[in-house]
């Protein structure tokens, strides 16, 4: 059976990296009727933010990555939260030392700063120099006996190099002179990311993990202490960054989208997801749309790619645009309604207002400016008359003005192509352009020059009374 395992740090959002990584472990496991499990990584208890884990399962239930296990709905290789499985690593770090896969030390604060102060005048990156490596067994009992501090560091060939196959990658090899001694048990008890996530893994029967390539290079590390234990070694797939420039990763800390962000600037979350899932993973065919259900389906891991991909936001409009046009107008209107506060009250029929801006809205946060207008007519420039392509100027929207107010005044039947029929009748008897009489109705209604519908579309949601007045300020 197939396990993958959504492991996030409680950073009290979700970076749609990390997001696009829970789709594809809930993918690979649910292609072949898998469990998808949730774990927290919070281990660095320094960086504890309030409310964050709700982030984390608010988020995946928001977008239908149901997890089978997890913190806070159990399961049978709990607990799913890695600060409450301390004793676990203690007693499985102990056992590496007994396995020769790793070794205490004690060296002071003291002592490691004046190493790395060493390593940086020589310009390399810290490595701690095995000074602990030589302790004898009974050294450590002693200094253990004398409860002084210590952490527990792997212990890593310094010679060869290390090989494994990843799913996506193909063969990585590591020089093994380029892998440290790194810590696996911090002075406070708790381990680090480079030891939990063997140990959670394999305690958790995780069968592919699945995780960013920055853990690639350290991959081989991991193998080791896989190796020391006798423990069978997962499939990877290390997949790639997503970019927001050729150079630069996505990072919420850099300021970009969360998925947070992309949700309150007026994204739908399918569309998010669609998105994202595209960011690294291409379809066997030219389709561009799929649900998560769609995807449970046609996902592959032979599309997942080892090529950054640029995340273009306006790819994403697009695409969210899309979404929203091919909604039942019903159901645009329920998504678009909450951005309609400024005319509720109003007496303007808002499920007209949802017909004319379904096609020509991309993300929900643009309708209170596009319709901002209906709401109270702005203050606009007489200038907006002028349109060389609608053969009007000042004096010839006057005119017609005038002459639209008249006849509409005299309408009986306030409708659709009740208005149309009057307008365009109006320009065939005045012997102009319909966009003479049209374009002038249409800035004297909206004061914009861009609106959701034209001349008659406006003046049916605005109302007769509403109209007229509109006209008569456009005419002064
Ligand atoms: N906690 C790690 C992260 O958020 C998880 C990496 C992994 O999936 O192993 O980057």
């Amino acid at each position: 059976e197939i396990r993958t395992r959504f492991a996030p740090s409680p950073t009290g959002y979700m970076h749609i990296g990390n997001l696009r990584t829970a789709i594809y472990e809930y993918l690979i496991a649910k292609i072949q009727n898998g469990t998808f499990i949730l774990r927290i990584e919070d281990t660095d208890q320094e960086r504890y933010v309030e409310g964050a884990r709700e982030v984390i399962y608010e988020t995946l239930r928001s977008v239908n990555l149901n997890y089978d296990e997890g913190p806070d709905i159990g399961g049978a290789f709990g607990p799913y939260v890695q600060s409450e499985r301390k004793e676990i690593y203690k007693e499985y770090a102990e056992k590496l030392v007994e396995l020769g896969g790793a070794y205490y030390c004690f060296c002071s604060k003291e002592r490691l700063d004046q190493l790395r102060k060493g390593s940086e005048s020589q310009s390399g990156a810290f490595e701690y120099d095995g000074f602990c490596k030589i302790l004898t067994n009974k050294e450590v009992e002693s200094r253990l006996q004398n409860n002084e501090a210590y952490v527990i560091r792997q212990k890593v060939p310094k010679t060869g190099s290390t090989s494994f196959e990843d799913l996506v990658y193909g063969t990585i090899t590591v020089e093994n002179e380029t892998l440290t001694d790194g810590i696996l048990l911090k002075a406070d008890g708790m381990p680090t990311y480079n030891f939990a996530n063997v140990i959670d893994d394999h305690l958790m029967e995780i069968t592919h993990v699945v995780r960013g390539s920055e853990y690639l290079s350290s991959t081989p590390k991991y193998n080791l202490i896989y190796q020391s234990f006798g423990w069978e070694i997962p499939s990877y797939l290390h997949v790639a960054p997503i970019m927001k420039t050729a150079e630069k990763k996505l990072s919420k800390r850099e300021g970009d989208a969360s998925f947070q962000d992309l949700i309150e600037k007026g994204f739908l979350k399918e569309a998010i997801i669609n998105y994202i899932v595209l960011l690294g993973w291409s379809p066997s065919t030219n389709e561009e749309f799929f649900t998560l259900n769609d995807l449970r389906e046609q996902f592959s891991i032979k599309g997942l790619s080892k090529s950054p991909a640029i995340f273009d936001i306006n790819k994403l409009k697009w695409m969210n645009g899309e979404y929203l046009r091919r909604m039942s107008t019903e159901d645009f209107h329920q998504v678009a309604v909450p951005y309609y506060t400024e005319l509720v009250h109003s007496e303007i029929d808002l499920k007209k207002v949802s017909v004319l801006l379904q096609p020509r809205t991309e993300i929900l946060l643009e309708i209170p400016e596009k319709i901002d207008f209906l709401a109270e007519l702005p203050n606009y420039d007489p200038q907006l008359y002028l349109n060389k392509k609608m053969k009007t100027d000042l004096l010839i929207a006057l005119n017609n003005l005038r002459a639209s107010k008249e006849e509409l005044s005299l309408l009986n039947q306030w409708g659709h192509d009740g208005i149309e029929g009057c307008l365009t009748t109006l320009a065939a008897t005045l012997g102009v352009k319909n966009g003479q009489v049209l374009w002038p109705v249409r800035i004297a209604l909206s004061g914009k020059a861009s609106t959701p519908g034209g001349a008659v579309e406006l003046a049916e949601l605005l109302g007769k009374g509403e109209t007229l007045r509109r006209l008569e300020v456009g005419i002064q």
